[in-house]
């Protein structure tokens, strides 16, 4: 059976093709050059007219399952291009895409990759991320021995316990101890990551200035945009052009309350650390579905699921896995697509903006 995820391969492979000698088209295997029996690869595709000092990266599939509207933006990104360059990739400007960072959790309904792994945790270097969280708190909410009713008002009654903004941060922020529970930001570097560093290091070789768009789902209000940065207090540079393209709708989930919690190990994080020659604005857009209450549940439910397969009817893993992708990409509203793909644009032409400003 054809996934999303297939369709937007071949969709986005067909349209690098319409640009012909102006685009190069990369796909990346787990093993190596190894094609899989999943199918599946990270695909880069770097746009390019020549001598050019300035770089726009869009990221797709970061989670697996919020893959669609990165992959749909990046699609009408392309084809625009096909159409007239003028407007999305101005003079001195070059494009790189990456599409399906993880693409296994895209082709599969899953936020995180094959190892159950967040890649948004896993770009740690490890001289500077150690494991800070305070998981052993909620882990037992997380992973009870069976799942049921009970289950789900313990996880509430945890939730009310600690307060909410307490317990997103133990929630969300990364922990590096549980390989199944939530938030895991694994041991090692992910082949993920790896791939994302050696594509980065390298289409990235030349450049002075380089603005990231990694596109996110599952978070704030339903169809609204917000741009979170990766910013620490001490990175005042960065917080300030963030401010000065971005005005108030964006947030600092490292430096203040945001509808994001403190997270370590992020890949924008890592981009910068990787590539420090470069003046970078990187901004991560999350666009809303569920109230979060909703998409917590539905997360916790999903992962204690796949850890707990044996456990569970066909019928049960089936509903959580649509209760799942549910939360994170409403398939089917079209309204909903628009209005994202919308705040994808808006949020690629301040980037812009910016990246072409002296
Ligand atoms: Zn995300």
């Amino acid at each position: 059976m054809k996934t999303l995820y297939d369709k937007y391969r071949r969709r986005i492979s067909t349209a690098t093709t319409q640009l012909g000698c102006l685009c190069m088209h990369q796909r990346f295997f787990k093993n190596g050059g190894e094609i899989s029996s999943d199918n599946i690869s990270i695909d880069s595709i770097f746009i390019s007219r020549g001598e050019a000092d300035r770089t726009a990266v869009v990221i797709s599939g970061t989670h697996g399952l919020e893959g669609p509207i990165g992959a749909e933006f990046q699609l009408r990104l392309l084809n625009k291009l096909a159409a007239d360059y003028s407007d999305v990739m101005p003079e001195g400007v070059n494009i790189l895409l990456i599409f399906a960072l993880n693409p296994w959790g895209f082709k599969y309904g899953e936020r995180t990759n094959e190892d159950n792994i967040d890649l948004n945790r896993n770009a740690f270097s490890k001289a500077l991320d150690t494991d800070s969280s305070d998981h052993e708190l909620i882990l037992d909410v997380l992973l009870p021995d069976e799942w049921s009713d009970q289950a789900g008002a313990n996880l509430l009654a945890r939730v009310r316990d600690l307060g909410l903004e307490k317990f997103k941060q133990i929630f969300s922020q990364g922990q590096y101890k549980y390989p199944d529970s939530l938030f895991f930001g694994g041991t090692e570097e992910s082949w993920n990551i790896t791939t994302l560093r050696n594509i980065v290091e390298f289409y990235l070789g030349e450049s002075k200035k380089a603005v990231v768009l990694d596109v996110h789902t599952g978070l704030g209000e339903r169809a609204e945009g917000v741009i979170l940065s990766p910013a620490f207090p001490e990175e005042i540079g960065l917080r300030a052009r963030t401010v000065a393209t971005f005005g108030d709708c964006c947030q600092f989930p490292n430096t203040e309350s945001s509808i994001s919690s403190k997270i370590s190990g992020d890949i924008l994080s890592g981009i910068m650390r990787w590539k420090p020659g470069i003046e970078f604005l990187p901004v991560a857009l999350e666009i809303g579905v569920l109230p979060v209450k909703d998409s917590v549940e539905r997360l916790v439910r999903a992962n204690w699921v796949r850890q707990n397969r044996n456990k569970v009817s066909d019928n049960f893993y089936r509903q959580s896995k649509r209760d799942l992708w549910g939360a994170f990409f409403p398939e089917g509203d079209q309204e909903w697509m628009e209005e994202s793909i919308e705040a994808c644009f808006g949020s690629y032409s301040l980037l812009l903006n910016w990246l072409v400003d002296e």
